[in-house]
């Protein structure tokens, strides 16, 4: 037994962050604790179901939870982005019948079983016959016979149900004309600003230039916005301009629930694996969406097949898995969040996600000594099996790079940055401490690791590594990095 298994109990923590819903089952005080303590890292807001003045709450209590139990969970403000949906339907639903026609209209009426009002209104003119039209997460679907060009489109019924009133619409064939962000998300993205959450979800991007534009909208309605944006990957033409995406986002969702519509389902898996790829790559936070413990929504315990899922994306790499109707409306919010942690935490302890065997990155900008300590800081870690790599940055940038080599030894984050601390809640492995000294370098690399040693997160005997910039006062490139034995 090495003389770092023969010491105390150390303080262990998942690498793999949790992302969770709210919704009506999650959002009293107590509940986000348990939350919280259950162990998820970030809580994600989902503005198609906006209501400002609960939001408002779910904020102030998860601000004074953070401060109560001295954690950095994270909020994520999730934009609807131009979704579709059909508007009220008769009796809050009707049946439609396989093989009937059915009628899209662009103009508002209650839907019956043979016409329905369709919120986006350039349909009719970017439609073809011969398109299909999916509608619930493809529960119905629907071909186009023709389309009058400028305000109705009929379909037949190719696999009938239920419509119910405002159900999604997913048109996989059609090239949608709408803009990015619709008016609803810039009243939303003002609110979110306003409120300063740490991460920015768009829905349904289609290209780099998306994510460019929200990031111009963010400039202009606060300058000095921190907020970092996710680019939600749920369209096939999101995939065939991933390179232009992954350049432009600051991270990226599988969502798969609109993705497994827009593309064959099949294909999910295979994409999920090129995006949490491409994503590890360019060293961005990389989440799974959707479905993962879906039986939670009522179950006390997930399917052999989803727990099989949540220990693959780990497997594969992500940075973090998410949870949306398990804890929004499910009935055990708290208790999904639990069940989640342990398979993340047997995998991380039994199989070797560790120490990822690609290229490093080097960008040939002012970066470029910063890129080098951070992959120097990861194979040093490696060869003298270090507890931790610390790195004390303002910007955020080392811990981002570090965390995406996948190092065994936990990254401790030291920033007086507080909009990192929380953003850093998202990134696989890291975990964030305030601390705001600055005297000199010296005397906060042993100060930190007193600080680190006092609360159980290394022993005596162990080995860390210290990265930073000299001098410290400058707050410049890392270019500094230092291996200590601890006493
Ligand atoms: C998804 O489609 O997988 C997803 C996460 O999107 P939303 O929950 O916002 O519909």
């Amino acid at each position: 037994m090495s003389a770092r298994e023969n010491t105390i109990e150390r303080v262990q923590y998942n690498r793999t962050k949790i992302v969770a819903t709210l919704g009506p089952a999650s959002s009293s005080p107590e509940m986000l604790e348990e939350m919280a303590k259950a162990g998820c890292d970030v809580f994600r807001i989902n503005f198609s179901h906006a209501d400002y003045a609960a939001i408002e709450n779910q904020i102030k209590h998860i601000r004074e939870i953070n401060r109560k139990l001295n954690i950095h969970t994270s909020i994520l403000g999730d934009l609807q982005g131009p979704k579709l949906r059909v508007g009220e339907m008769e009796n809050n639903g009707v049946e439609l019948v396989d093989g009937a026609e059915f009628i899209f209209t662009t103009n508002k009426m209650i839907g019956t079983a043979q016409m329905a009002f369709m919120t986006y209104q350039q349909f009719p003119k970017d439609v073809k016959a011969g398109e299909f039209v999916l509608i619930d997460d493809g529960k119905l679907v629907l071909q186009v016979t023709s389309t009058n060009g400028k305000d109705e489109v009929k379909t037949k019924v190719m696999h009938g149900g239920i419509l119910s009133s405002k159900k999604g619409v997913n048109l996989p064939n059609t090239k949608v004309s709408l803009p990015c962000l619709t008016e609803k998300d810039i009243k939303d993205l003002d609110f979110i600003l306003k409120h300063e959450f740490d991460w920015i979800g768009l829905s349904f991007v289609r290209s780099g230039a998306d994510i460019v534009e929200l990031k111009q909208l963010i400039k202009k309605i606060n300058p000095l916005s921190k907020s970092k944006v996710i680019a939600k990957i749920e369209k096939p033409e999101a995939i065939l301009d991933i390179e232009n995406i992954i350049r432009e986002t600051d991270a990226l969702m599988v969502a798969r629930g609109d993705l497994g519509v827009e593309v064959p389902m099949q294909r999910v898996p295979v994409l999920q694996k090129m995006l949490v790829k491409k994503c590890l790559e360019a060293s961005i936070p990389v989440i799974i969406a959707t479905q993962m413990m879906e039986s939670m929504i009522t179950n006390i315990s997930p399917t052999r097949a989803e727990v099989n899922d949540v220990a693959n994306s780990v497997m594969d790499g992500a940075d973090a898995v998410m949870l949306s109707g398990e804890t929004s409306v499910g009935k055990h919010p708290a208790k999904v969040i639990e069940a989640m942690s342990k398979i993340i935490t047997q995998v991380e302890e039994e199989h070797d996600i560790y120490y990822l065997d690609r290229k490093p990155f080097f960008s040939m900008t002012d970066r470029f000594l910063s890129d080098n300590i951070c992959y120097a800081a990861t194979q040093l870690s490696k060869q003298v099996d270090a507890t931790a790599i610390i790195t004390m940055t303002h910007s955020g940038y080392t811990a981002f790079r570090v965390a995406s080599y996948r190092p065994k030894a936990n990254v401790f984050v030291f920033t007086d940055n507080y909009s990192i601390l929380s953003q850093l809640s998202l990134v696989w492995g890291v975990r964030g401490f305030y601390y705001d000294k600055n005297i000199s370098t010296d005397h906060t690399i042993s100060d930190i690791k007193f600080i680190l040693k006092r609360d159980g997160y290394i022993v005596e005997n162990d080995y860390i590594i210290n990265i930073a910039s000299i001098p410290l006062s400058e707050k410049g490139t890392t270019n500094m990095i230092k291996l200590t034995a601890v006493e």
